[in-house]
């Protein structure tokens, strides 16, 4: 099958068919309260795409074969607005060692480091805290951000990207979570305003909630 996008429309028709096999066209769009000349262009995608089977006098039936890409196709459609959560911040001027009680007190593996201005500086983790422990580093004295990966070095999502594109980033990079952010210029110079995290746990959660329903 070709990799095309479905709509919610298309999507809910597929649930529909899969349920009640065989089914017509006029029941189907009866039980979408639309009329049968809206839904022809849908059914159109959906056998030419081989989802379903149309046999004459008889009704649509569900192929069967495209369960994992109707997943996909679900994830696709769920945007990193949609489950993003709420990050923990520190300033660049923080201490390691008040960086590592925020760590603790939110909970979280990762925290942003934002310049006075509120601009995304930086990403601190728990390897991060590790290796400065290890290195000696005098963790009440020494700021949070001498031990930060800096930007532009952070691998970033923006609000509009769907939850796939944020999953892939996070695999590709290998790192536990991810910005989410807003680009601003200021003064001819791109900034990054943090308006949410993905992490890990997110698409977890995304996935158990899809396998849920
Ligand atoms: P952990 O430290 O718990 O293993 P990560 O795997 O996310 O967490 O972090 C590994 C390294 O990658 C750390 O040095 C951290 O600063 C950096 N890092 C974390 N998140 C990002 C990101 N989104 N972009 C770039 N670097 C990151």
């Amino acid at each position: 099958m070709s990799d095309i996008e479905l709509s919610n429309r298309q999507q809910k028709i597929v649930e529909i068919v899969k349920e009640r096999e065989p089914i017509t066209s006029e029941q189907i769009a009866a039980m979408l309260k639309v009329t049968r000349a809206t839904l022809r262009p849908d059914l159109a995608i959906l056998t030419m795409s081989g989802i379903l089977d149309a046999r004459p006098k008889v009704g649509y039936f569900y192929s069967g074969k495209s369960d994992i890409n109707l997943f996909s196709q679900q994830v696709k459609n769920i945007k990193v607005s949609d489950i993003m959560s709420v990050p923990a911040f520190v300033t660049e001027e923080t201490s390691v060692y008040e960086a590592i009680v925020t760590l603790f007190l939110e909970d979280v593996g990762t925290v942003f480091v934002i310049s006075s201005k509120g601009y995304l500086a930086g990403v601190v983790s728990r390897k991060d805290f590790l290796k400065s422990a290890i290195g000696g580093t005098d963790i009440n004295k020494v700021p949070v951000g001498m031990i930060m990966t800096r930007w532009p070095n952070i691998v970033t999502v923006m609000p509009d990207e769907n939850a796939l594109q944020a999953a892939i980033k996070i695999i590709d990079h290998e790192v536990d979570s991810l910005p989410v952010v807003e680009k601003e210029r200021i003064e001819g110079k791109e900034r990054l305003k943090v308006v949410g995290k993905i992490s890990k746990s997110s698409v977890t959660k995304l996935l158990v909630e899809l396998c849920r329903e």
